[in-house]
Order: C-alpha cells, then sequence, then structure tokens
C-alpha cells in the first residue's frame, strides 16, 4: 500500500503538530505519522515560559481557562542560603505569565489544532526508514509499519519533514548525527500530590545537595517544581553537559535526596508520588545539522533546538515549525527543482538567524555552570542581587524584547547578534 501527500511529517509532538498546523491553514496537503496513539504521554516538565505562550496563542489554542491552564507569575529560586522571586518581564513581545500544561493533554491538543486545520493524521503507525531517489539520493518518501495490523506502507511526498523528536531516526539513518561538541541535558521528572500545587511560581533548586543539605557536596544539577492542577506538581531534575550527554549520574538518588531536603510542608513523601520517575535527553543547540538537506527537514528535537540555558524546548519546537511551514510553502509554489531546493535552504540560515547568537551564547553558559566552582559562584552572589537576577532571567528563558525593550532588552539583543550563530 502507498500514500502520497505534498509533505509528509515524522512525529506529531509540538514540532510536528506545529509545522502541519501552519502548512494546512496555507492549504499545503500535509499527513503527519505518529507512532502512538493520542493522548500519549511524553516525558516532560510541563513548564511553558512566556515565549512558548506566544506560540500556543499564535495556534489559536484558548488558554483563558486559568484552572485548566495553571499560571505562573514568575521563579523562585533558591541556593546558597536565599530565596529569591524574580516575575516574568513586562514585555511587549510576550505575556508576563507562564503555563504549565501536562503533555499528555498539550500535545493533544496541538494535533487536534492540526486536523481541524486540514492535516491528516495515521497514528499507531512507526516509520522504519527513508525511502531515497534512485538517481539523486534525494529523500522522496518514508517505509512505516502499522502497529496493529504489521502491515507495511510507503509514504510518498515532495518534502518529508523530520519531527522524530531527540531520537530523529530518519535524519539519523541519512548520517545526520548529534554534533557531540554541542551540549546535552538529561532530565528525569515525576508527578507528586502536594500544598505546593497552590503556588502561582514555578520553584527552581539551584543547588541539589548529594546528602543532607549544607552538609554535604553539591551534586551538578539543578531542580524544578510547578504545579500542573490545583493538587499536584511537576517535580524534576536536570543536568547539563556542554558536550555529550552528563554521564555517570544516579539521579534516582539524587532525585531521592532531594525529595528529602525539600521543605517538609511540601509533602514530597513516596506515598504522594504518583508516577515512577522518568527520564530522557535534551539535545541543545542545534546538535544536529543541517536542518534542511536533500529533501529532509529537521524542526525541534529532531535539530537539536532545546535551550542549553533552561531545558526548554516546546517553545522552539513551536516556533520551528512555524518558521518551515512558511518556508516550505514558498518553496512549493516554485516552478523548478533548482528553485524549491533554494527556498527550501532558506530554512536552517532563517533559524541560524533567529537563535543561533543565542544557543552560541548558551553553549558558554553551559560551558560555565558544568564546573560546580562557577555555579555555587553564581548562586551566592548572582542571587541576592535583584536587577542582575531579573537581567539573568531574561537571558535564561529568552524572555526579552527583540526589537526596541529596555536596556536588557538591547543588551541581550546585540549580544545575541554580534556572537557568532551556533
Ligand atoms: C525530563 C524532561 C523535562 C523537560 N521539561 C521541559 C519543560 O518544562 N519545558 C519545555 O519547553 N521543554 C521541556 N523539555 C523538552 C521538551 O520535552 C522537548 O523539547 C519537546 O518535546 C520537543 O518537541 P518535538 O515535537 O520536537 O519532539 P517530541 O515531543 O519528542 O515529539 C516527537 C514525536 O515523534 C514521534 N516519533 C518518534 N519516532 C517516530 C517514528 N519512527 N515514527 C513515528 N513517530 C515517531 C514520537 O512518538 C513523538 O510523538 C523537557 C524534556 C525532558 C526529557
Amino acid at each position: 500500500m502507498s500514500h502520497i501527500s505534498e509533505v509528509l511529517v515524522v512525529g506529531a509532538g509540538p514540532a510536528g503538530s506545529s509545522v502541519a498546523y501552519y502548512l494546512s491553514c496555507l492549504g499545503v496537503r500535509v499527513h503527519v505519522i505518529e507512532k502512538a496513539k493520542f493522548p500519549r504521554d511524553k516525558i516532560c516538565g510541563d513548564g511553558l515560559t512566556p515565549r512558548a505562550v506566544t506560540e500556543l496563542v499564535r495556534m489559536g489554542i484558548d488558554i483563558s481557562d486559568h484552572k485548566q491552564w495553571p499560571r505562573n507569575y514568575g521563579i523562585r529560586a533558591y541556593g546558597a542560603g536565599h530565596t529569591i522571586e524574580v516575575p516574568w518581564p513586562e514585555l511587549s513581545s510576550m505575556p508576563n505569565y507562564g503555563l504549565a500544561k501536562r503533555r499528555k493533554e498539550l500535545d493533544h491538543l496541538l494535533i487536534q489544532r492540526a486536523v481541524s486545520a486540514g492535516a491528516t493524521l495515521d497514528e499507531e503507525t512507526v516509520v522504519t526508514a527513508p525511502i531515497l531517489h534512485e538517481r539523486t539520493g534525494c529523500v522522496i518518501g518514508v517505509k512505516a509499519r502499522k502497529k496493529t495490523t504489521k502491515e507495511e506502507v510507503s509514504y510518498y511526498a515532495r518534502l518529508i519533514v523530520d519531527a522524530g523528536g531527540v531520537a530523529a531516526r530518519l535524519a539519523t539513518s541519512l548520517g545526520r548525527v548529534q554534533n557531540q561538541s554541542r551540549p546535552m541535558g538529561v532530565a528525569h521528572r515525576t508527578y507528586i500530590k502536594s500544598p505546593l500545587a497552590a503556588t502561582d511560581m514555578m520553584e527552581s533548586q539551584l543547588e541539589l545537595w548529594e546528602g543532607k543539605a549544607g552538609q554535604s557536596a553539591i551534586a551538578p544539577g539543578y531542580g524544578w517544581a510547578w504545579p500542573v492542577s490545583d493538587s499536584v506538581v511537576n517535580v524534576g531534575l536536570g543536568s547539563l553537559s556542554s558536550h555529550g550527554a552528563p554521564k555517570g549520574m544516579d539521579y534516582r538518588s539524587m532525585f531521592a535526596t532531594w525529595m528529602e531536603n525539600a521543605p517538609k510542608e511540601w509533602e514530597f513523601t513516596e506515598e504522594n508520588q504518583l508516577e515512577p520517575l522518568r527520564g530522557a535527553a535534551l539535545p541543545m543547540g542545534f546538535n544536529r545539522k543541517p536542518l534542511y538537506e536533500r529533501g529532509l527537514l529537521l524542526v525541534g528535537d529532531a535539530g537539536g533546538m532545546v535551550s542549553p540555558f533552561n531545558g526548554e524546548g516546546i517553545a522552539y519546537a513551536l516556533q520551528s515549525g512555524r518558521v518551515a511551514a512558511d518556508i516550505i510553502a514558498q518553496a512549493l509554489s516554485r516552478t523548478s527543482t533548482v528553485a524549491f531546493q533554494k527556498t527550501l535552504e532558506e530554512y536552517p540560515k532563517f533559524m541560524k538567524n533567529e537563535l543561533g547568537g543565542y544557543y552560541t551564547m548558551g553553549r558558554i553558559f553551559a560551558y560555565l555552570i558544568e564546573k560546580p566552582v562557577v555555579m555555587q559562584a553564581c548562586v551566592k552572589y548572582g542571587l541576592p542581587r535583584p536587577m542582575l537576577m531579573r537581567l539573568v532571567m531574561k537571558l535564561l528563558s529568552d524572555a526579552y524584547d527583540k526589537n526596541g525593550g529596555d536596556w536588557m532588552d538591547r543588551l541581550i539583543a546585540t549580544l545575541a547578534k554580534v556572537v557568532p550563530g551556533a
């Protein structure tokens, strides 16, 4: 059996749903293939910064119900004996709040949005290999296996988009492997029933102790906790390496120690833990390139677009899908193959221009803070300085006005422009 469309999207996470949604809005025939069946879970912190909220609003997602979409108004950070609260900045380009939404619900909403705009979807269909043009070697389709019937299906399209997440099976099989000199994170999370769910801040633990708080060594990682409903918080911890994945860390014992050290009133007990701790990798700073070559275009985690500053990937997955859709629709309007290819080659350039400088700064950040001495010094001397922390907040969450804004926005925008793009 075979199937033909204009654009084929592999993976229906935020990146795949975004590209499918925007392409459908532009009248392009787009087909999405997803190995899971919705609603499906994805290991994630479920945190949506103002940048991600902006992308959701662009896609017409209704976020007005505060009960369904718990809002947070900033970050409460703990470290070196200090507790500080930094509100999300007031900007013209983004709202002054973030959200949290379980991925089981968020991803389902996003793919429904794409389908209601006109995209078609095959669930429970695993893409197994690319189909290449005999003479040019360009990707012209994919082979897939239906999970329920075991049937083998071939799909063909003028363009294939790999939105398959960190594994990026298609890109990998074509030799587009992860660049080990780019930063990589590893994070684990679970859900806990906790009174902390009443907070409207994102709690961030900048010091994870190996043993008793204040009396043991500091482990190279950070922790988070924020509400996803009025009784449940998403709790997790992550670590970062400036190149390749962080190795040799016992996340389970780190997590158990953090649970013990957390304030007792949060009730982070085993009985209140609702799911096992589960983890996954975070590919950062464009660690897989080129983002377009020979008929295959990469969006989201497949292109390594998680921010090295804060581990956020949803906003960039949505953004890359939006940008890609615009360029793909332009390419499809060209009348020659040369012009089609040339237009698609604009996508990597555009993404580099948008995020390359910022990701280069993120790589420097990752290199510095993976050294515990530097991290401890930053926490000790940085946290008590409110003005500095407001600047750090804008930088780490990519929440600044690119045009105009205050001196902090202009400083970050200038730095992102002058450093070479990742
Ligand atoms: C523990 C953890 C915490 C995180 N916390 C946050 C956070 O709080 N905020 C944030 O913004 N980001 C967070 N991230 C990062 C975020 O989860 C990712 O950046 C985001 O999911 C990327 O979206 P995507 O669409 O590119 O990929 P994914 O969400 O991974 O979607 C890929 C899709 O492709 C499908 N697929 C894969 N292979 C195939 C195949 N062969 N055939 C068919 N379908 C396939 C998958 O089933 C999946 O549905 C976190 C990550 C981890 C691991």
